[in-house]
């Protein structure tokens, strides 16, 4: 499988690839996404086979304008329409009613009556959507349950032989600005729901509708969003968090100016303490710290602020032992 770079004649293959059926990785501000028609149920079926997904995921519907949006939901409350307001293009997923003339994927939606959509907001993304201006599903582009892609090479490394080199693609736009996934909020009801965090800090959402957004912590009585499974976004190897330094067979991800007290493989989210970086590096440094085999990755606490909120989403996630099955 190879990898594709950002032209022209690339992203015009890319688009012809989709709307022959075919799947397709491309970078979006939050990670790697794979791409195929929201209409086509044999590209639907081979994206979840290709991530190994549980067929009760629902995918994430990504178009490129508003418009769009008026032949696939049945209506927008007026506070989430505040919200694509502020938000859109960008990593803010709306759950909303499903309207049942919409051409989108009943497997897409999991057999849901609701479906999840957003605007990414990522130039190279937008246009590769106009070009084929129909709704495209997108999940990260890696192996359900590990890291997502937030570079090219981790899609190849993930999925490389599982894609098929004479109708997929891989394109390259570099390593993406975001690095987390986007937040999903529900909207199907009076007030939203948060059912994954992500990009968008869910202060800053309760701040814009001026109401206290209520974030779902437990699907164990309704699976809402299996983002929110407890174990996902996880490297092989055992995580520890809130670590202040490594111990006997652990490798270690630290954030902020450290002094080095250890002599063991080690990585830094931040040296000068930015949690945007942070969040950039997370997936990426986690890959690299898990090629040691390590027993552990020992991790530093990370501030709860901004983006941090969703990195310590992430890694307790990642830090969860069994899979847990609801
Ligand atoms: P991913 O595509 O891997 O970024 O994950 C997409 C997230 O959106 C997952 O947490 C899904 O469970 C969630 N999602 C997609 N569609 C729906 C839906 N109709 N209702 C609730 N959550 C959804
Ligand atoms: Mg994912």
């Amino acid at each position: 499988m190879k990898i594709y770079n950002i032209s022209q004649k690339n992203l015009n293959s890319a688009a012809n690839s989709i709307l022959n059926g075919g799947v397709v990785a491309f970078p979006t501000e939050t990670v790697y996404g794979l791409g195929a028609l929201a209409s086509n149920n044999e590209a639907i079926n081979r994206v979840y086979e290709i991530k190994k997904r549980p067929k009760n995921n629902p995918l994430i519907v990504h178009i490129h304008s508003f418009k769009a949006i008026v032949s696939i939901v049945k209506y927008i409350p007026d506070y989430a329409y505040k919200l694509t307001e502020k938000f859109w293009p960008g990593p803010l997923t709306l759950v909303l009613p499903y309207k049942t003339s919409g051409k989108i994927n009943a497997r897409a939606r999991a057999n849901l009556d609701t479906v999840a959509i957003r605007i990414p907001n990522n130039p190279i993304t937008l246009k590769l959507l106009k070009k084929i201006n129909l709704p495209i599903i997108a999940p990260s582009a890696n192996l359900s349950q590990h890291l997502s892609p937030t570079k090219a090479t981790h899609v190849l490394k993930d999925l490389g032989s599982r894609l098929d080199p004479l109708k997929d693609m891989i394109l390259d736009g570099g390593e993406c600005n975001l690095g987390i996934e986007s937040t999903v909020v529900d909207v199907t009801s009076d007030v939203p729901i948060i059912l994954r965090l992500g990009g968008i800090n869910s202060s800053v959402i309760s701040k814009t509708l001026n109401i206290e957004v209520k974030i779902q912590k437990s699907l164990r009585e309704k699976m809402k969003s299996p983002g929110m499974m407890k174990k996902h976004y996880s490297p092989k190897t055992e995580l520890r968090l809130n670590a202040e330094m490594p111990i006997h067979g652990e490798v270690w991800l630290g954030f902020g100016k450290e002094i080095k007290k250890h002599d063991v493989k080690s990585k830094n989210l931040s040296v000068k303490g930015n949690i945007e970086e942070a969040a950039v590096n997370l997936y990426s440094m986690l890959r690299e710290l898990d090629e040691h085999m390590a027993q552990r990755i020992a991790v530093a606490k990370i501030p709860n602020q901004g983006i941090g909120e969703a990195i310590n989403d992430r890694l307790k996630r990642g830090a969860i032992k069994k899979s847990l099955i609801y």
